[in-house]
């Protein structure tokens, strides 16, 4: 490969890789027709764009809507079409559960199922915790098959299918809407993995609503007048097998500063190490300082940090360009601390475009600008998705982003003779 690194110890640019979560945007009408990059006051980041190359990055691909989980993927240079393991895989994960290989991960919401056995809400009315509810679970063996079962944030929860003859290929189970029954599983192709797998988590589910059921919790809860959280609803099933590590394929030991759990699961899974940061929540409140002064501290032991901020993302789903302005102008301000990292390459980009009037992701290009030693400065002043279409990188993919930092930063080995 082309950009295998050198391994000759030597000292080289450490990286720090920020990724804002649905940063791009499109005009938005009450934003005077700006995107909220473009309304935002982002002193520190049009400073970098001054000092750096900026482009485009098209994620997966121009016109795809990616997910957060494949466009990270891509971003650390795992091409998602060949080492995408599903959802479950990176929930587990980021709610710090051990997997091994050939076992199915499921993610999982406790939520309310009424007397008939319709499902009246997919969160139990936002239950701040789970971890009572699971505990009777965690462990369950059916037919040979351990479920271990873990608390996540609020309503969620990981699980983890471990036993022999086990398959991903199986249907959902959470029907992701309210007003119906949950879902029975059903194999998805002809093997007798899939089927045993597809039945063993009927059994398993059967179970999950009897515990939850007749849980001290929910008495509780029914008597304050709260939702009882009795039925279990999972979906996202995926298979584990473990990827070469980032520091092995690309030689960049690499750390992970994030708040919500999915962000770690899949830095965790190409193996960086997860970093905790007080305050770091990935709610618009979450303390940005703090990631950012944990990066500083982190690259002088690490030739990756990455930093995941995750607020703007939900801010255009709300369909709230205000909001979402307002927190990339405290992005702006935590990312001062960026300016003083002289001996580092900042990385700046987000996963994809989050349009406040599309509240979903969309397949526009995000901005993405590179600065530090070793990068060749363009024209661009200004960190935004019109400004940054001017800039000397042009067009790029997530896929292309690793090989580039391997470039700028000197580690990239010679393709050819
Ligand atoms: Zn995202």
């Amino acid at each position: 490969m082309p950009f295998t690194a050198l391994t000759g110890g030597e000292l080289l640019q450490p990286v720090i890789l920020v990724v804002c979560d649905g940063l791009g945007d499109r005009p938005c009408p009450s934003l005077n027709n700006l995107t909220p990059l473009q309304a935002a006051r982002t002193p520190s980041l049009d400073a970098l764009a001054s000092r750096g190359i900026c482009g485009l990055q098209h994620t997966i691909g121009r016109g795809i809507r990616p997910g957060s989980d494949v466009s990270h993927l891509a971003i650390f240079g795992y091409d998602p079409a060949v080492y995408y393991p599903g959802r479950g895989v990176f929930e587990v994960l980021g709610i710090g559960m051990g997997i091994g290989k050939g076992d199915v991960a499921l993610r999982a919401n406790v939520g309310t199922l009424s007397q008939d056995g319709v499902i009246l809400d997919r969160r139990a009315g936002r239950i701040e915790s789970v971890a009572e509810l699971v505990k009777g679970l965690d462990g369950k063996v059916i037919r040979g098959v351990t479920f271990i079962v873990k608390p996540g944030l609020s309503h969620r929860a990981g699980i983890i299918m471990r036993g022999k003859g086990l398959s991903d290929a199986i249907t959902e189970q959470d029907p992701h809407v309210t007003g119906v029954a949950p879902l029975s599983v059903k194999p998805k192709d002809s093997s007798k993995e899939a089927e045993f797998t597809a039945k063993v988590l009927n059994e398993f589910l059967e179970f999950a609503a009897e515990h939850l059921a007749s849980h001290p919790l929910n008495r509780e809860r029914e008597k304050k007048g709260l939702p009882p959280a009795n039925v279990m609803l999972v979906r996202g099933a995926s298979e584990f097998h473990p990827v070469e590590p980032i520091h092995k394929r690309f030689s960049l030991k690499s750390a992970c500063v994030a708040g919500a759990p999915l962000y770690k699961g899949v830095a965790k899974y190409v193996g960086m190490d997860i970093v905790d940061v007080e305050g770091a929540t990935g709610l618009p409140t979450s303390n940005l300082s703090a990631k950012f002064s944990k990066a500083l501290e982190l690259i002088k032991s690490y030739d990756l940090v990455f930093v995941h901020i995750k607020a703007a993302d939900n801010l255009a789903e709300d369909g709230n360009a205000v909001g979402k302005r307002d927190f990339i102008e405290r992005i702006d301000k935590a990312a001062s601390a960026l300016l003083k990292a002289d001996d580092a390459l900042v990385v700046f980009t987000a996963d994809h475009s989050t349009p406040c009037t599309m509240k979903a992701h969309s397949g526009d290009p995000v901005p993405i600008m590179f600065a530090g030693n070793g990068v060749r400065p363009d024209s661009v002043k200004a960190f935004d998705e019109i400004s940054c279409a001017q800039g000397g990188l042009g067009h790029l993919k997530a896929l292309d982003i690793i090989p580039e930092i391997l470039n700028i930063t000197g580690r990239a080995k010679l393709y050819g003779a």
